[in-house]
């Protein structure tokens, strides 16, 4: 029995797996994984920030099947890595696609999984040794109480490392989302990929008892419809929306 590291492609995490291997009985193998929960694409359940709120265990399974609402926000987070999702961006979002649908995840769209497991320095701002010096997108305090407050959503998602921006004080999208029993989602992959609207996310996160968070499987599904002569034809498309956990054995 060995404790091996395991890895998040090369991300700083901190999590161990027990590799039993049993050679009498030929290849048989199981692990044993011990890692936090905030890990990796993870998700946030409200209790993360709000005491008394719900646990990862106790959000309601309809409200891990949601539309998703992309907001792209590239192009102010290609020269400035410390913008966030405004009530502007998502009122664009609005006057393009229709009212956001009730029971959808705002998803933030900066391109900044670009940088994870290649660019270390540019996904989090510096070498991380400073807190205090991170530089990545993430929502505003303002957009996400203007959503809670005109708008019916079950959750926020981002493409870099927290809900908050590197340099925004505090926890206050934290603190605010989960007051209202809402998730996040953070360290989500090629959110750039998916259609603006249209695209249906499956969240499924580890069930874990009184757990703050967890490692979350996320795919997004939308179809493309379209008539060629007579004939009609739909493309599903699919899209694997979690970065890898790597284990090394
Ligand atoms: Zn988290």
């Amino acid at each position: 029995m060995n404790l091996l590291p395991a890895c998040l492609l090369e991300a700083d995490v901190h999590a161990y797996v027990w590799v039993l291997v049993y050679l009498s009985i030929g290849r048989y193998e199981t692990n044993d994984l011990r890692m936090g929960e905030h890990l990796g694409t993870h998700l946030d359940a409200p209790r993360h920030f709000a005491e008394g709120q719900w646990s990862i265990a106790e959000i309601p399974p309809e409200n891990l099947v949601a539309s998703a609402v992309v907001v792209d926000i590239r192009y102010k987070a290609a020269t400035d890595p410390d913008v966030t999702v405004t009530v502007s961006d998502i009122q664009k979002w609005e006057e393009e696609n229709g009212r956001i649908p009730k029971g959808a995840v705002v998803v933030q769209c900066s391109g900044w999984s670009a940088f994870y497991g290649k660019n270390k320095t540019a996904f989090w701002g510096n070498d991380r040794e400073d807190t205090t010096d991170f530089h990545f997108p993430g929502f505003g305090f303002e957009s996400v109480s203007w959503l809670l407050e005109h708008r019916d959503i079950v959750g926020i998602a981002v493409d870099t490392p927290s809900l908050d921006c590197g340099q925004c004080k505090g926890f206050p999208v934290h603190v605010v989302a989960g007051t209202y029993n809402i998730y996040g989602i953070e360290n989500m992959k090629d959110t750039c990929l998916l259609p603006s609207s249209g695209a249906i996310l499956y969240v499924a996160p580890m069930k874990i008892a009184e757990g703050s968070g967890g490692p979350v499987r996320l795919l997004g599904v939308w179809d493309d419809s379209a008539s060629r002569g007579c004939a009609a034809y739909i493309h599903v498309n699919l899209l694997m929306l979690a970065l890898d956990f790597c284990v090394l054995i």
